[in-house]
C-alpha cells in the first residue's frame, strides 16, 4: 500500500482509510493509497513549520549536498520510477522515462543554485551605517500538483523550494499518488531532515483547506485548473500567503508561408500530442497561412497515420486518456465542432481498449473547417485534437492568437527575422516556441500570464517565488 510521509515516517492514515489507484489503460486497481486524516494533515502541516526553524538555518552547501544525493537516487532508478508512472498515468513508457530526466534536471538545477541565492550591501545615506539586503526562504510551502505529469509537476516545485530553505508539504493528484510515493523514498534516502518534506494524499479539499487556514504555510504552490487557482487565491487572503498558480493555457501554434512546413509538422506533433495532447502547454488549435494550408495539411495527416494509440507500456505514440471524463470532454469538442460545420480530416474515433474492461483512448485526431465559435477553438480540450485554421495576414492571427483569456504558451513557424520579431512582441503569453514545440527546460522560466496565473517555475525565477527579501539597516 502506498503510505503518507510525516516527520520521516512512512505512514498508513491515522484512521486507516485508503483510495484505490488504477491504470486508466486496464482499468483494474494497481494498488491502495492512503487518504489523510484531518489528524494527519495537521501533522504534516506542523511538522513542516516546526522543522522549517532548523532546516532554514543549514547553509546552502549542506542543502545543495542533499540534492545531489537526491538527484543520484533519482538517475538510478529512473526505469523504476517511470514504470510506476506509466501504470498509474497512461502516458508511453518512453515518456515517462523523459520526463523522469526532465524532472531530475531541475533537482540537479537547483542543487546548483541553491549556493548562488544572494543579496546587496546598498549605498547608506549616513556614515558609519551599512544598509543590509538578504534573500531568505518564504517559509514552510502547500504543493498541490495534477496527475498529468505525475513527478515534474512538483519536482519542479519542490527542488527550489529545498534549494531555498523552504520545507514542504506536498499533495500530488488523487489519480497519480504512487510516483510521488516512490520520489519519497528517496527523499528519505536522500537524508532531508525529518519535517522537511511531507506527502500528503486524499481528500483534495480538506487537505487544501487545513493548508489555507494554516497561518504557518506562507505559500501555496499549484499547478492545476484555473477554477481551483482562482479558489486557492481567494482563500489565501485571509493570511496573506504567498501564491504561485500554473493554470489552464489554449495555445495557438502559427505556421507562416515562409516557413519549413515539415519542422512545422513535426513541433506541432510534439507539442500537441505528448501525453495524449493532456498537457497545459498543449497547441490547441493551429493557424496555417492559405499558401502552405494544403501542404500542412496532407503532411501532417501522413505523420499522424504512423501514431500508435494503445498500452503505455506496448511501444504507443498516444496512451490512454486519464479517464472517461477526460475521454467525454474531448468527444463533446469533436462532435460540437462537427456539428456546427467542421470536417474530420483524420481520425476522430474514441474507444475502450481491447483488454477487458479497458480505459479510455482517443485517435489522434485532425478537424478542418472550424471557426470561433466552436469550443475546440475556446476551451482547454486536453486531447489528442488538432483544429486547423485558414489566415490570410498576420495582424488577423495574432488577434486570433491573443483572443482568449489564457496566456500560457504559444508558437509559431517563420524564417522572416521581421515577422519574428513582430510576432513575439505581439503575442501575450507567457512563454513562446519560435520555430519549435519544445519549450520547457530547467533553465527557463516557465509560466503564465492572463488566466493562467502568475509565478515563473525553472531556472533563477523559479527560485525567487520560494525567497523573500529582507532589509536590515545598520548604524555602527
Ligand atoms: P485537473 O482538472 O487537472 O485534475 P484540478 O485543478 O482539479 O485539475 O487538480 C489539480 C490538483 O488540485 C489536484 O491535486 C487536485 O486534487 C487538487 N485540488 C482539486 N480541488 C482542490 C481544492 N478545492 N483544494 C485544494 N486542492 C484541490
Amino acid at each position: 500500500m502506498g503510505q503518507l510521509y510525516i516527520d520521516g515516517k512512512f505512514k498508513d492514515a491515522s484512521d486507516g482509510q485508503v483510495f484505490e489507484v488504477l491504470n486508466p489503460y486496464t482499468l483494474k486497481v494497481i494498488e491502495n493509497q492512503s487518504s489523510a486524516s484531518e489528524d494527519d494533515v495537521e501533522s504534516a502541516i506542523e511538522g513542516a513549520i516546526n522543522a522549517f526553524d532548523t532546516y532554514k538555518k543549514t547553509t546552502a552547501y549542506e542543502r545543495a549536498d542533499l540534492l545531489r544525493k537526491l538527484l543520484s537516487l533519482m538517475t538510478f532508478g529512473e526505469e523504476e520510477i517511470a514504470k510506476i508512472m506509466t501504470e498509474e498515468q497512461g502516458k508511453p513508457f518512453a515518456e515517462a522515462l523523459g520526463e523522469v530526466r526532465y524532472a531530475a534536471s531541475y533537482v540537479r538545477w537547483y542543487a546548483e543554485e541553491a549556493i548562488r541565492v544572494k543579496g546587496d550591501l546598498l549605498a547608506p545615506s549616513m556614515t558609519d551605517s551599512k544598509m543590509e539586503v538578504t534573500k531568505v526562504p518564504v517559509g514552510p510551502v502547500g504543493i498541490i500538483t495534477p496527475w498529468n505529469f505525475p513527478l515534474a509537476m512538483f519536482v519542479r516545485k519542490v527542488a527550489p523550494a529545498l534549494a531555498a530553505g523552504c520545507t514542504v508539504v506536498v499533495k500530488p493528484a488523487e489519480e497519480t499518488p504512487l510516483t510521488a510515493v516512490k520520489f519519497f523514498q528517496w527523499i528519505h534516502e536522500a537524508g532531508f531532515p525529518k519535517g522537511v518534506c511531507q506527502l500528503i494524499t486524499g481528500d483534495a479539499k480538506m487537505i487544501g483547506k487545513k493548508m489555507l487556514e494554516s497561518i504557518g504555510i506562507r505559500k501555496i504552490s499549484f499547478t492545476g485548473s484555473t477554477g481551483v487557482g482562482q479558489y486557492l487565491m481567494e482563500q489565501s487572503g485571509a493570511t496573506l500567503k504567498k501564491l504561485s498558480l500554473e493554470l489552464g493555457g489554449h495555445a495557438p501554434f502559427i505556421v507562416f508561408d515562409d516557413a519549413d512546413i515539415e519542422a512545422a509538422v513535426e513541433g506541432a506533433i510534439a507539442s500537441k500530442f505528448r501525453n495524449c495532447g493532456q498537457v497545459c502547454v498543449a497547441t490547441n488549435r493551429v493557424y496555417v497561412q492559405e499558401a502552405v494550408y494544403d501542404e500542412f495539411l496532407s503532411k501532417m495527416k501522413l505523420s499522424l497515420s504512423k501514431m500508435k494509440v494503445g498500452d503505455g507500456f506496448n511501444n504507443v505514440d498516444l496512451g490512454p486518456m486519464i479517464n472517461e471524463a477526460g475521454f467525454e470532454k474531448v468527444q463533446d469538442h469533436v462532435s460540437g465542432a462537427v456539428e456546427c460545420g467542421a470536417k474530420v480530416y483524420y481520425g476522430g474515433e474514441g474507444y475502450r481498449a481491447e483488454s477487458g474492461q479497458g480505459g479510455f483512448l482517443y485517435e489522434p485526431t485532425l478537424l478542418i473547417d472550424v471557426d470561433h465559435s466552436m469550443k475546440v477553438m475556446t476551451e482547454e480540450t486536453f486531447g489528442p485534437v488538432l483544429p486547423v485554421m485558414k489566415f490570410k495576414e498576420e495582424s488577423e492571427v495574432i488577434e486570433h492568437a491573443n483572443n482568449t483569456p489564457f496566456g500560457l504558451a504559444a508558437y509559431y513557424y517563420t524564417n522572416n527575422l521581421g515577422r519574428a520579431n513582430r510576432v513575439s512582441e505581439g503575442l501575450d503569453y507567457g512563454m513562446i516556441g519560435l520555430n519549435t514545440g519544445r519549450i520547457s527546460a530547467a533553465q527557463a522560466p516557465f509560466g503564465g500570464v492572463k488566466m493562467s496565473g502568475f509565478g515563473r517555475e525553472g531556472g533563477s525565477y523559479g527560485i525567487e517565488e520560494y525567497l523573500v527579501t529582507k532589509y536590515v539597516m545598520i548604524n555602527y
